[in-house]
């Protein structure tokens, strides 16, 4: 167990403990340590935070005002040893590391991953959450991270967090784009969104070839950074030939919310000349909400012609266009 601590880690303690005097508090919370911690001198916090889109400032007014209530009966008890705790915590993520001592970054993780605390419950409101966290903590840290390296917190304990249905969650937001076009053959249906269209045209592709599945895959992966949809489903293996694209895009989300993201919200432009998609779009809309595990209201579906120009103008294809919007991923109670 590492019990030596970086300077910035020290210097973190220290200030805690002089915030906790200075407010005139008897015992040092996690609310006070994480006040050490967004001193500018934690500068792997600091980083760590303005790589996740949150104003370190920001939420040292937050945790201010947070001490403030805790000190009129306004939060819910926090769990008497919970500083001690976090240290310990704080210790295993170092050692997991394979670091000597302990970092300032190592104690911002062990604040997110233990929402029994006033500074994990903060800290996860402010969009701070553990699979976030972890995403750039290699350069908060201080330490390399090579291809096919095992995860040094893999083990940890990652506690979630609840919300109430009412919460909304305002940074920070992801913003994914995807395209996809094929071309028409012989012989229906038409398979666009999940959805068949009867007709006598059909889609040319390695899977089912549903243009509107795969442009939405592409912005859900691009947005969660996690690839695109040749690296996860290559058309050199045998197993995706004809493969159901629904199927493919729930993949895509899973793969995005192991990231820590989840997809809210997406919207589509489907660039087709003929057939007309009206009579099918709250179909197409349905059938992608209930993939994407989203209210159809949050699932925006459009077609346009491309009046008459070009290949697509000349009914040889269709061309999608989609964009995703991610946040956190968060547990709802
Ligand atoms: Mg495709």
């Amino acid at each position: 167990m590492t019990v030596r601590f970086q300077a910035p880690a020290r210097k973190a303690i220290d200030f805690a403990m002089v915030e906790m005097e200075r407010v005139g508090d008897q015992t040092l919370s996690s609310l006070h340590l994480l006040l050490g911690l967004l001193e500018p001198s934690a500068e792997g916090v600091g980083l760590a935070l303005r790589m996740l889109g949150v104003n370190p400032a920001a939420l040292q007014l937050d945790a201010r005002r947070d001490i403030h209530l805790a000190r009129t009966g306004e939060l819910d008890p926090e769990i008497a040893e919970a500083p001690e705790l976090l240290l310990e915590r704080a210790g295993r993520i170092s050692d997991q590391c394979g670091a000597t001592d302990i970092a300032d970054a190592d104690m911002l993780m062990a604040c997110a991953q233990d929402l029994r605390t006033w500074a994990g419950k903060l800290l996860a409101a402010s969009g701070v959450t553990p699979p976030l966290l972890w995403g750039v903590f290699p350069q908060a840290r201080g330490v390399l991270r090579h291809p096919g390296a095992p995860d040094p917190l893999a083990g940890i304990e990652m506690l979630e967090v609840t919300f109430p249905p009412s919460f909304v969650p305002t940074l920070p937001v992801r913003t994914g784009i995807g395209y996809d076009s094929h071309r028409f053959g012989v012989g229906g249906p038409l398979i666009l969104g999940g959805i068949e269209i009867p007709g006598e045209v059909k889609l040319i592709g390695h899977s089912d070839a549903d243009a509107v599945c795969h442009a939405l895959t592409d912005a859900v992966l691009g947005g969660a950074g996690a690839g695109d949809i040749g690296e996860l489903f290559p058309d050199t293996d045998a197993g995706n030939r004809g493969r159901n694209s629904i199927e493919m895009l729930r993949l895509a989300c899973q793969a995005a919310e192991r990231r820590g993201w989840r997809v809210a919200q997406v919207d589509l432009t489907v660039i087709i000349e003929r057939p007309k998609l009206l009579p099918y779009r709250d179909a197409m809309r349905l059938s992608l909400a209930h993939a994407l595990g989203l209210p159809a209201d949050a699932v925006s579906v459009k077609a346009k012609t491309n009046e008459g120009m070009g290949w697509v103008g000349r009914g040889e294809g269709i061309a999608c266009m989609a964009v995703a919007t991610l946040i956190p991923v968060r547990k709802a109670t």
